[in-house]
């Protein structure tokens, strides 16, 4: 799961579903890459990357035109067999996948499928128009791993319906459908959306950063308990979602890091609490992790300050400390 990833987006215009918070239907159509776009992407990823998977993100790979997938697979498993990328990854709904599609992701050195889960939760499902039930990613999930591939599962806690304990218990029954890694993407309410038309009316009301933090701090943990990596929490940032496209939810370039810090707060407070009462604390993480320790702009910091109010509660780094959090009185 470590190689370097080199991605190629795939819209896929063709997508019979229209889930409430995607904007595929409601957007200028964006360029479809041809097969030799796919080319010149991967040769200039190239220089910069050795070995690397070839990732098809976007829509959903398996449900488009069997002869252009074809097409887009042959193009990358060139590069497979030169020996100058590791293997292919691709993206896709858990009712895009069945034995004829994994023999054809095979017959490509298709290594990874990533499966957009989203919730297991099936009213949450019908309500975001998901158009597939979690039974749909619990079948899919085994015939993947059963055919040999890595199975990478995605969810999005905070959709319409959904509360703090509907989306811990998705991600308890996505660890154990046991993936090789997953994606957490709290729900981030973009233009152009059904999901943004019921927030502006009012019917929804969407995560905060911060909300979204405190709840994908505690899913984390589940995952953490298992085992189970997670390899990305929250959008990526874009100039796009940057400039508006992104009107409410969880969006915030730096929204990994949000929740780092949430999960060190609660652990600290965990911890401080078990001390109680004290005068004064020391707190100190390994090297490399103050910054997330004292929280942007030293939000954690602050929130300690207000919860334990007359001790004072230094944050330290230390060097060789191995333990991901230690506090003490002093
Ligand atoms: S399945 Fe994917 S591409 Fe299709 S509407 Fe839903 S999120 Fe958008």
């Amino acid at each position: 799961m470590k190689s370097a990833v080199i991605p190629v987006f795939i819209p896929h215009l063709g997508c019979p579903n229209d889930c409430i918070f995607c904007n595929q239907r409601r957007i200028a159509a964006p360029k479809v890459p041809d097969v030799s776009d796919v080319r010149g992407i991967i040769e200039s990823a190239l220089e910069y990357t050795k070995l690397p998977q070839i990732s098809f993100y976007g829509g959903s790979f398996t449900c488009i035109d069997e002869s252009l997938q074809e097409r887009y697979l042959s193009a990358a498993y060139e590069y497979v067999r030169a020996g100058r990328a590791d293997s292919l990854r691709v993206s896709t709904r858990p009712d895009g996948i069945d034995g004829n599609v994994l023999a054809r992701l095979k017959k490509y050195g298709v290594k990874t499928i990533e499966l957009g889960a989203q919730s297991m939760d099936d009213r949450v499902l019908l309500l975001a128009r998901r158009g597939h039930t979690a039974e749909d990613v619990r079948t899919a999930s085994k015939m993947i791993k059963q055919a040999g591939f890595e199975l990478v599962l995605q969810i999005m806690p905070g959709l319409p319906g959904a509360d703090a304990r509907a989306d811990m218990q998705t991600a308890r029954e996505i660890a154990a459908l046991k993936p090789d890694a997953v994606r957490i993407y709290p729900v981030c309410v973009i233009k152009d959306t059904a999901l943004c038309d019921m927030y502006e009316r009012g019917e929804y009301i969407a995560l905060t950063p911060e909300t979204a933090a405190e709840l994908c701090a505690d899913i984390w943990e589940i995952f953490i308990e298992e085992q189970i990596p997670v390899i990305r929490i929250g959008l990526n940032p874009t100039e796009e979602l940057s400039d508006g496209a992104a009107v409410a939810g969880a969006y915030h370039p730096a929204m990994g890091q949000l929740v780092r810090s949430e999960r060190l707060y609660k652990k600290a407070v965990q911890k401080l609490d078990a001390l109680l009462p004290f005068e004064n604390a020391l707190i100190t993480v390994p090297r490399g992790k103050l910054s997330d320790m004292r929280g942007q702009k030293n939000a954690n910091a602050a929130k300690l300050r207000e919860r334990y109010p007359g001790s004072l509660i230094e944050i330290k780094e230390r060097q060789d400390q191995k333990e991901e959090i230690f506090i003490a009185k002093i």
